[in-house]
């Protein structure tokens, strides 16, 4: 609407009689002021308002047609020009053209918005005739002649104000839909950023990571081993706070998509406890879990996001806790016809202030934010526990009382697997149980030579021979000429990237395993290797445990030589 609309009401008048168009004129344009129009004003406004020759009416530009058909093309005109009438009054006969009825069809179906009010000295019409052909509408109303005056100028005055009103209100929803998308694409930026800074960020740690790995397996004296122990446990964190980052933006951008799997619930926890454990226990707190015997073994769920619950719930109670315990209670039963597991993680820690709890789940929010703040953290943990819970159809919540210790519980659905076969779930393996796989060959296909070193380097440890292609291009070649055990695919690569170079692999029908070893980590990251035929994803930074989980995996013991 520009400013003309604004300040300048236009009414268009579609009589056959130029007498009602002096009439109408005289009534609603003040500075052709007749006794009309002071009676119709007094009659609207009272004696002293008119007096005071205050503004009655808005200005309004009146416009004359004599025929429907003309007054259709003016309307129709006005609308190619961006220069819409408010409001029409229409006669009901005007022999010999359209009568007001046919008049108003065509008037609707070139401004849907128009007020119409149909001036009818007859009752050829009656209002439930006239409401069959024209439809239910709040955009008529009959006047009926002979008029008063002062109900012409309420009517153009609420009809003309109705209109606007509603102009006005299109163009804000307008307004705040564009808003809305381009806060949307804001966010798609930022998820696309976020993704890309992941990217960058763990492709040189992997280099770090891996090099770390492998350097800390010679004999070094204590001191030397200790400042390994360091970097590595400083990766570790890095990692945490870039998948943080990139798990809050995937979810922000709703592209998260947990899992449905089928896992062995027990062992996850188990393992994780062992972890949980050794990594936080010390002789001030404890770590207990109970385990109710309801709990099936096999499940189907996102292992994976379980376990990145837990595991930060089970941080935090350690984190926050000096002395005393951590414990939790598992069960598990139905719930809304739904099997759910329910996890308790009680903690005897510093606790958190009433007025605080409202906000913890919120991002970035931290209990104690202050310069003075003594605990670490990025104040994202709860909030991405708390939007995956809810992702994976659950609920998260917490009591807690300061000094006193915290309390956080969810349920989540997780249904009983039927058909539980043991399967190679990497999760699964325990270090000791690892085959040897002397005179296995692999694929490395890395453009990145840091990583390249690195990778292959953990390949010869865990007794590989290994060959490198440096992009996808060399690697499709060199499959057709040479059986390899299987690929260990870099994703982005120049000349052909590792997507493109799969599908190129699968075209040949060979069926090499082809395990994704790359940077990029989100869900559709990993659905996009999954489409063009890999068998499994392996994000850097990558380690030697986590490569020889991967290689038992899909090799097993059939390339065991023993
Ligand atoms: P952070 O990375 O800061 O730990 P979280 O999102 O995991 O971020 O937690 C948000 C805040 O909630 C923490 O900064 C802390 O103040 C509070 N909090 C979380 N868990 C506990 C707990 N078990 N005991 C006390 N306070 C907690």
């Amino acid at each position: 609407m520009n400013d003309k609309e604004t300040e300048v009401l236009r009414i268009i008048t579609i009589d056959d009689n130029p007498a009602i168009h002096k009439d109408y004129r005289s009534i609603l344009i003040p500075k052709e002021k007749d006794d009309a129009f002071e009676a119709s004003a007094a009659a609207l406004f009272g004696e002293s308002e008119l007096e005071s020759s205050a503004p009655l009416l808005p200005p309004f530009d009146l416009v004359s047609a004599y025929q429907g058909q003309k007054g259709y093309e003016m309307v129709k005109a006005a609308i190619e020009e961006n220069r819409p009438f408010a409001m029409a009054f229409v006669d009901m006969r005007m022999p010999p053209g359209w009568d007001g009825l046919e008049t108003i069809e065509h008037l609707w179906q070139v401004d849907p918005d128009l007020q119409v009010v149909i001036c009818s000295a007859y009752s050829d019409y009656s209002w439930s005739k006239i409401t069959k052909r024209l439809g239910h509408t709040d955009n008529l109303l009959i006047l009926k002649k002979p008029f008063d005056n002062s109900e012409v100028a309420q009517l153009a005055a609420a009809l003309t104000k109705k209109w606007y009103m509603r102009r006005q209100t299109v163009m804000i929803m307008k307004n705040l839909e564009a808003a809305r998308i381009s806060a949307e694409m804001a966010t798609i930026a930022k998820s696309q950023f976020v993704t890309t800074m992941s990217h960058e960020i763990r492709t040189p740690l992997n280099g770090i990571v891996g090099a770390v790995s492998m350097i800390s397996e010679f004999n070094w004296p204590n001191e030397q081993k200790e400042y390994f122990e360091i970097i590595q446990s400083c990766c570790d964190s890095l990692c945490d706070v870039v998948g943080n980052i990139l798990d809050f933006s995937q979810i922000e951008a709703q592209k998260l998509i947990p899992s449905q799997e089928r896992f062995d619930l027990h062992n996850l926890l188990s393992s994780l406890m062992r972890v949980m454990a050794m990594e936080y226990e010390d002789n001030h707190v404890h770590l207990r879990c109970d385990l109710d015997p309801a709990v099936p073994e096999w499940v189907i769920g996102d292992h994976r996001r379980l376990r990145q619950v837990l595991a930060n719930l089970i941080g935090n109670g350690f984190k926050y806790t000096s002395k005393g315990e951590v414990g939790l209670d598992i069960t598990y039963g139905n719930r809304n016809e739904q099997q759910v597991l329910t996890v308790t993680v009680r903690d005897t820690g510093i606790g958190i202030e009433q007025k605080q709890i409202a906000h913890i789940f919120e991002e970035f929010v931290q209990a104690d934010a202050g310069f003075t703040r003594v605990y670490g953290g990025s104040g994202l943990g709860l909030t991405i526990a708390n939007r995956l819970i809810k992702l994976m159809g659950g609920e998260l919540t917490v009591q807690s009382q300061p000094g006193s210790g915290s309390t956080f519980n969810f349920w989540i659905p997780l249904p009983q697997a039927q058909d539980v076969k043991p399967d190679r779930n990497i999760e699964q393996i325990s270090e000791d149980q690892f085959a040897s796989y002397d005179n296995v060959r692999i694929l490395l296909v890395e453009d990145n030579h840091i990583n390249q070193k690195m990778v292959a380097h953990m390949l010869t440890a865990i007794g590989c021979q290994t060959d490198i292609a440096e992009n996808g291009q060399i690697a499709v070649d060199m499959v057709t000429r040479q059986n390899y055990a299987l690929v260990l695919m870099d994703c982005q690569m120049p000349i052909m990237d590792g997507i493109e170079a799969t599908r190129r692999i699968r075209q040949s029908e060979n069926n090499v395993n082809i395990v994704a070893l790359t940077a990029n980590t989100t869900h559709e990251d990993k659905q996009r290797c999954f489409d063009a035929g890999m068998d499994d994803f392996l994000p850097k930074p990558v380690n030697k445990l986590r490569l020889q989980k991967t290689l038992q995996r899909w090799l097993g013991d059939k390339v065991n030589p023993e």
